[in-house]
């Protein structure tokens, strides 16, 4: 059991919280909301009920904590993100006393109340974070294995540095969106299969990559590595994350840096930062590193959670199918592991950077976090409750990942993570 009392699971709210609710006060994420009203600003959430965080600290429930209340009136939370992570956990205790079952400071004020909680249907989610810098890894060992058997040799699917390295590439933040927002199909330049020379136009390989991304707190100076065991200290909280993915541009671009166009015309994330605090009871131990890993990579306890993940393809007008089951414990490579790594060079890092985890597959085919993988390069259509079949994406089919960690009747949830393909422009 957790000794941090804002995630003890006997807790309950003033605030009524719908039965399997992901947000219950044991969550308490944070984001940015538009209120509706002309306010846009940083809030948490318990229930149906969006918290306004700035009003709250306008009142003085943050003093002690955190004095200026502006920190909290910005549209994005990367002042709060610089704050020290005893910081960030006072605010999510403040948080819990406040709406705790029994404490009156708030239940009894009706016109305090107006100004400070807004339901969840009249507020829009914002980008929670402006993303500095941004890294995709590629620490999932079964997803690692299946691209590795399709694109280079069975026998030896795993490159040599696999196993060493928490292999990754510095991606594009500018193209990070939040859920809700729906991507066009891209262009770009792909080699048809037996041609010699390539041709522009629409992908015909849209893809999802069903991952989480970890969102930082304050950084290192540049020059000065992170070590792995004060890793998670930087690390503010994690977000769904669709690393959409055009393979056929993919496939003609990517040698020899890796990827480029065909990573970044839209990759959306959840629009609620779960903290590390909160997802502190569903720890688990990765699995068993072979061989051992180097000294700075070395992680001692558990480092895994364990996440439950799921992706649904919605046809337009149609119903959803659920076409993945994954977990984020299957991670060969854990967080702390990932930013040691990223690093180890003295390369420095800063208040709201994302770190992608790559896709997360799992070890059964129901359980692959791409199509690419699903539908095994085509070869094995999935089909969707309504009959249809997909090898890849389909202009206007909407995707969804779903995830969520539960123990001891709690469920703390992210939310979803939702776009909708749109034709080519
Ligand atoms: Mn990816």
């Amino acid at each position: 059991m957790s000794k941090i009392k804002a995630n003890n699971p006997k807790l309950k709210s003033w605030i009524e919280v719908p039965k399997d609710s992901e947000f219950p006060i044991q969550n308490i994420p944070f984001g940015i909301a538009d209120f509706g009203n002309g306010q846009v600003g940083a809030a948490t959430r318990i229930g149906d009920t969006v918290i306004n965080l700035y009003a709250l600290a306008q009142l003085g429930h943050f003093s002690g904590v955190i004095n200026d209340p502006h920190v909290f009136n910005e549209t994005t939370l990367n002042r709060f993100l610089a704050c020290d992570k005893k910081v960030w956990s006072a605010v999510r205790q403040r948080i819990s006393d406040l709406f705790e079952e029994g404490n009156t400071t708030l239940f009894n004020d009706s016109v305090m109340l107006k100004i400070i909680t807004t339901s969840v249907d009249k507020v829009t989610m914002q980008l929670p974070v402006a993303v500095g810098d941004y890294t995709d890894f590629y620490s999932s060992i079964e997803h690692a294995t299946n691209v590795g058997i399709m694109f280079r040799d069975p026998a030896n699917a795993l490159l040599p540095n696999w196993r060493h390295i928490p292999v990754g590439y510095h991606g594009r933040s500018s193209s990070i969106v939040v859920s809700g927002t729906n991507i066009h199909r891209p262009n770009g330049q792909t080699l048809p299969k037996g041609a010699s020379s390539p041709v522009f136009g629409p992908s015909k390989l849209i893809d999802f990559e069903l991952e989480t991304a970890f969102i930082t707190g304050s950084g290192n100076k540049l020059g000065e590595p992170i070590p792995v065991e004060k890793a998670e200290d930087h690390i503010f909280g994690m977000v769904l994350f669709n690393d959409l993915s055009a393979r056929d541009i993919q496939k003609w671009e990517y040698v020899p840096l890796g990827p480029f166009l065909s990573k970044n015309f839209g990759s959306v994330i959840s629009p609620w930062i779960v903290t590390l605090e909160a997802l502190e009871p569903f720890r688990v131990s990765g699995p068993k590193q072979e061989p051992a890993v180097l000294p700075y990579l070395q992680t001692t306890g558990k480092r895994n959670f364990d996440i439950n993940l799921e992706v649904f393809i919605k046809p337009e007008n149609g119903e959803e199918t659920r076409v993945s089951r994954s977990n984020f414990k299957y991670m060969y490579w854990n967080m702390s592991q990932q930013l040691a790594h990223q690093t180890v060079n003295g390369c420095n890092i800063k208040p709201g950077d994302m770190y992608g985890s790559g896709t997360i597959s799992g070890p059964t085919p129901d359980s692959y976090g791409s199509m690419l993988e699903l539908a095994w390069q085509g070869t094995k259509p999935v089909k969707l409750n309504d009959g249809s079949e997909r090898k890849f994406i389909n202009d206007n089919d909407t995707v969804i990942i779903r995830g969520w960690a539960e123990k001891n009747n709690t469920r703390i949830g992210f939310g979803e993570a939702r776009t909708t393909i749109l034709p080519a422009k």
